[in-house]
């Protein structure tokens, strides 16, 4: 479950001076197979340490496996991406993983969509896929970004629109490049949001509304969502990091000033279950790690999926999670990288 697969780098282009689109050959293409809006999580050797990063996929269902990566300013993996990617070059990742979709159907539908920067790759995917797949339903992205020169995917979205005509529209909200009309300048917040719904688009008929941004971005709008009337699962995320770190959870904290001596985990993966300690203040995850288990993670830091694993006995406590879905957490599922066990003794699976 762990496992990470080999892959071909085929092509390496530009989408921007900061960002390249990077089309893979798995070795094993069932292994990668997809569903739009799933991320690859890769791994990496990087000046001597392991680094892992989740990039998303950014090509439609059945058009290959391709990811967007934007490089950030003193990025570990990002910049060593940007810099040295090039085709015939053998890379890891772990099959695609993620929620960030609905499932299609045969009904017509208006979705919404806001990204942000580099927040366009799963929605590129999601439009991709939804207007070949369900072709009586509309797609609106807005998409915010510093200036034009920053647009990732600029020719593919005019394209879209080419070949959608009447199905697909995007409305480019830039922060820097002052333009005419001033809907269309500033960030894309929650007056900005109230604002599109005032004239360009109907709250009433969107269906689903997906975000990718920046973290106060996405709250602002999700909170503009909720105001012109779209209900909790109306709306789906994904988070690329937060800028808030995780809380120990308050039972684990009043554990350690007693002096907590640690529980017993009995941890399942790929079919073989271990009985583990998990030491005062450790996480699921890392008394896994510190077993020697190749327990799967990515970010460590409660944004990606990757370390998800089933609570079947026990009680653990998450210090952060922007990644699981309410009726995720309600059948147990937790992020293993955030678990502080509650319970003396808790049973975990990451094969569920
Ligand atoms: C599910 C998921 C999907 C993702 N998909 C994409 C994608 O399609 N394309 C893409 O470009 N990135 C994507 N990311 C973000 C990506 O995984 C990395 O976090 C990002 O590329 C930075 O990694 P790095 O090693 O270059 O920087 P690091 O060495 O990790 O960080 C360097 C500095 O930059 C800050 N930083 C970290 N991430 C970001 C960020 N995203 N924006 C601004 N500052 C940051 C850190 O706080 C730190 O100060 C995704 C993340 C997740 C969790």
């Amino acid at each position: 479950m762990a496992q990470f697969l080999p892959l071909t780098v085929t092509d390496v282009r530009p989408t921007t001076r900061e960002a390249v689109v990077v089309t893979l050959q798995p070795d094993d293409p069932e292994a990668f197979a997809f569903t739009q809006g799933q991320y690859l999580t890769f791994r990496q050797e990087i000046d001597g340490t392991e680094i892992r990063r989740s990039y998303s996929i950014c090509c439609g269902v059945g058009e290959g496996l391709q990811v967007g990566i934007k490089r950030v300013e003193g990025g570990a993996f990002s910049s060593w991406a940007n810099d040295n990617l090039k085709p015939g070059m053998r890379l890891e990742a772990m099959p695609p993983s993620g929620r960030f979709f609905v499932p299609l159907g045969d009904a017509p539908r208006h979705y919404l969509a806001f990204a942000g920067g580099s927040g366009i790759t799963p929605v590129l995917s999601l439009i991709r896929t939804t207007l070949a797949a369900e072709p009586q339903s509309r797609f609106t992205l807005v998409y915010a970004n510093r200036a034009a020169a920053t647009v990732m995917f600029r020719e593919e979205l005019e394209d879209l629109k080419n070949r959608h005509m009447g199905r697909f529209r995007v409305i480019h909200v830039l922060e820097h490049d002052g333009q005419e009309v001033p809907l269309f300048s500033g960030r894309v917040d929650g007056e900005k949001v109230a604002a599109l719904f005032g004239g360009l688009i109907e709250p009433e008929g969107v269906d689903v509304a997906f975000i990718c941004g920046p973290e106060p971005m996405m709250l602002a709008i999700s909170e503009a969502l909720r105001a012109a009337g779209l209900s909790e699962d109306q709306i789906r995320f994904e988070l690329f990091k937060s800028d808030q770190p995780g809380r120990l959870p308050q039972r684990v904290v009043a554990a350690l000033a007693e002096g907590a001596k640690g529980a017993e985990a009995k941890v399942t993966l790929d079919g073989v279950t271990r009985t583990l300690t998990v030491e005062p203040g450790q996480t699921v995850l890392e008394a896994g790690l510190a077993a020697s288990m190749e327990v799967p993670f990515s970010c460590r830091a409660g944004v990606c999926s990757t370390c998800r694993c089933r609570v079947l006995e026990g009680e653990v406590e998450m210090a952060a999670n922007y990644a699981l879905e309410d009726d995720e957490v309600a059948k147990g599922y937790v992020l293993s990288c955030q678990s502080h066990v509650i319970s003396e003794r808790v049973v975990v699976s990451y094969d569920e």
